[in-house]
């Protein structure tokens, strides 16, 4: 199967399909509602159906035209498209990702947008796609990310803010604005936690509730009224909030607090290293679960990663080569 990696996606020209364009196009597979994924105004759109309404809030207010075609694609749901079958899988990176299934010509083509392998706090468990071409990520594709379980990060979660709670400050956790930021918020709900939550992160909760995650007691996060109670907001007002003179103590729950750097960059004083990206085992795990000839590796780490995976015997390549930017500020 041809594929074509260009900087604005991945496009199969065989059967006229983008993977996660962030151009405008004819037609693209949309992996998720994350910014850097779900974006441009396109002619069709393919994805969950979770994805699709992200896609639309992002992007469109009641009144616009030219909406483009969506196509909702439930997990293990199958369509024809040019000559092609295309499959969605879940992918637990947020509510509604999903890994593209592309059987064409006797070949299988899986392209696992972002991605992790353990059970998410909301969301739907993955498994390694058995397929020839893997086009995997790889935002965390080096060894010293170890990233914490489940119940791990519920644990510190919950910890942290009784803790804050008691010595009579303000529990502030650094969540991003759709995935982890829900996932936070219902850790601390269903603990029972009054919770407040900043309005970026607010405006998806009502998605998550269609699918059955529940917030009970949450209120809209107002600054003049935060005592007795655990804040979640984005990273930019959790700079503002730390250096507000408040009692407030921040907590980062990211992926990227796991570097050394992380409580200097990041202003927190406690790091909770959970990600909704896989750590470096997950990735190895899933590259030899799903067992393909060929790997392409994008986004994050791609050159060293694809390097690792040479190094283990696998054909691997890092067509992108985005491994030089700097990710921190990427959502992790
Ligand atoms: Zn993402």
């Amino acid at each position: 199967m041809q594929v074509e990696f260009c900087p604005s996606g991945i496009y199969l020209p065989e059967i006229d399909l983008w993977l996660d364009s962030t151009d405008p196009c004819a037609a693209t597979w949309i992996s998720h509602g994350h910014s850097d994924h779900a974006r441009g105004c396109h002619g069709k759109a393919i994805g969950t159906p979770a994805t699709l309404r992200f896609y639309r809030m992002r992007l469109w207010k009641p009144d616009d035209q030219n909406e483009p075609q969506m196509f909702p694609l439930e997990f293990g749901e199958s369509i024809d498209w040019n000559g092609a079958a295309l499959t969605a899988y879940p992918a637990s990176h947020i509510l509604g990702a999903a890994q593209l299934l592309v059987e064409f010509r006797g070949e299988r083509l899986v392209y696992t947008g972002d991605i992790k392998l353990r059970q998410p706090l909301c969301g739907d468990t993955t498994g390694p796609v058995p397929c020839d071409r893997l086009i995997i990520e790889s935002t965390f594709g080096l060894p010293l990310y170890k990233l914490l379980s489940r119940e791990e990060a519920m644990g510190r979660i919950v910890s942290f803010a009784r803790t804050c709670l008691a010595d009579g400050a303000v529990p502030t956790f650094i969540g991003y604005a759709l995935g982890r930021g829900q996932e936070i918020v219902h850790v601390l709900c269903q603990a029972g936690i009054p919770t407040a939550v900043h309005g970026a992160i607010a405006r998806f909760l009502p998605v998550y509730e269609e699918n059955g995650y529940h917030f009970p007691g949450w209120e809209p996060y107002e600054s003049g009224a935060i005592a007795g109670k655990a804040l979640v907001v984005i990273p930019a007002h959790g700079n503002v909030l730390g250096s507000s003179g408040k009692n407030v103590r921040l907590a980062y729950v990211s992926g990227w607090a796991a570097l050394d750097n992380a409580r200097s960059r990041s202003g927190a004083e406690r790091l909770i290293p959970y990600s909704d990206h896989a750590d470096f085992d997950e990735l190895l795990t899933l590259v030899q679960q799903s067992a393909p000839k060929h790997i392409d590796v994008v986004h994050g780490y791609t050159v060293p990663f694809a390097k690792i995976l040479q190094s283990r015997g696998y054909s691997a390549a890092a067509p992108h080569r985005t491994s030089e930017r700097t990710n921190i500020e990427a959502e992790g």
